[in-house]
């Protein structure tokens, strides 16, 4: 396939629906060989067949990104199987909303799990093969709850919070390697982000403040990564904050 990525190999993790789900499909489209991961096998099965009928290459390696092994299996398997990893999409989370008081702190951990070390991990795993290679992309998916704190939202906005500035510090130590680094900063997209939370009145809360405004789709996301990783080497698009318009 031809366009802006051919002959490149992307991972996006979390590709099992929503916003992965949707930059998988751009990243193939724009030519890039990619490897799409999560827990659920139907859903990676079903998108590596949508994209190969539309001539696009996809693989599937289904993994939790919480255990490290698993997670260095996913970028290790992906350069056995194309020989390259030049973009790690890490957009693997959870948003398990509620107050602090209270908490279920299993939710806690689900998401410094999954939102932080997963993507620490996949980086960590990442980055001697992007150095090899002499260039790299990482794309991390952040949320606009990585710069506004809410009450509701504590352990969410710590995660976010955790990943701007992992992702800053790693930009500084990576660049010299030719080696970007992306943040995206989403508000309100339509996925099934939402339909994980545990308490129900937190559940309640933001389902209907979605469903007041005109949020975004997974689509608009994967533009702004499409967006991030199509320029010339000389750019980094360092950090995209982009929001429903009337958020
Ligand atoms: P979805 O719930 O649709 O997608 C989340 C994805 O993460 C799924 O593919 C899920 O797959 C995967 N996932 C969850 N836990 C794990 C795990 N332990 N290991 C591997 N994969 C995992 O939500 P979104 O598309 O909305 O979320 C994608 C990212 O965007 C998240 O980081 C989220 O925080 C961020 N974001 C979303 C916003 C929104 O409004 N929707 C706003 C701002 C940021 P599976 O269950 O199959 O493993």
């Amino acid at each position: 396939m031809s366009g802006n990525l051919a002959g490149k190999v992307a991972i996006v993790t979390g590709a099992s629906s929503g916003i992965g789900a949707a930059t998988a499909i751009a990243l193939a489209d724009a030519g890039a060989k990619v490897v799409v991961s999560a827990r659920r096998t139907d859903r990676l099965d079903a998108l590596v067949k949508r994209i190969s009928d539309q001539g696009g290459v996809a693989y599937a390696i289904v993994g939790d990104v919480t255990d490290e092994q698993q997670a260095n299996d996913l970028v290790n398997k992906t350069k056995a199987q194309y020989d390259r990893v030049d973009i790690l999409v890490n957009n693997a989370g959870v948003m398990l909303l509620g107050m602090i008081d209270g908490a279920n702190t299993e939710d806690w951990r689900r998401m410094v799990n999954t939102n932080v070390l997963g993507l620490m991990y996949a980086t960590h795993a990442a980055l001697p093969i992007m150095k090899a290679q002499g260039e790299g992309h990482i794309v991390n998916i952040s949320s606009v709850a990585g710069r506004i704190a809410q009450a509701g939202s504590g352990v969410y906005n710590a995660t976010k919070w955790g990943v701007n500035g992992f992702s800053e510090a790693l930009r500084q130590e990576v660049h010299k390697d030719k080696i970007r680094v992306t943040m995206i900063e989403p508000g309100a997209v339509v996925t099934e982000l939402t339909d994980h939370i545990t308490d129900a009145s937190a559940k309640e809360r933001v389902t209907s403040w979605v469903e007041s405004i005109t949020p975004l789709e997974s689509e608009d996301i994967a533009a702004a990564i499409l967006y991030a990783v199509t320029q010339p080497s000389r750019v980094n698009v360092n950090e995209i904050l982009i929001r429903p318009t009337d958020q």
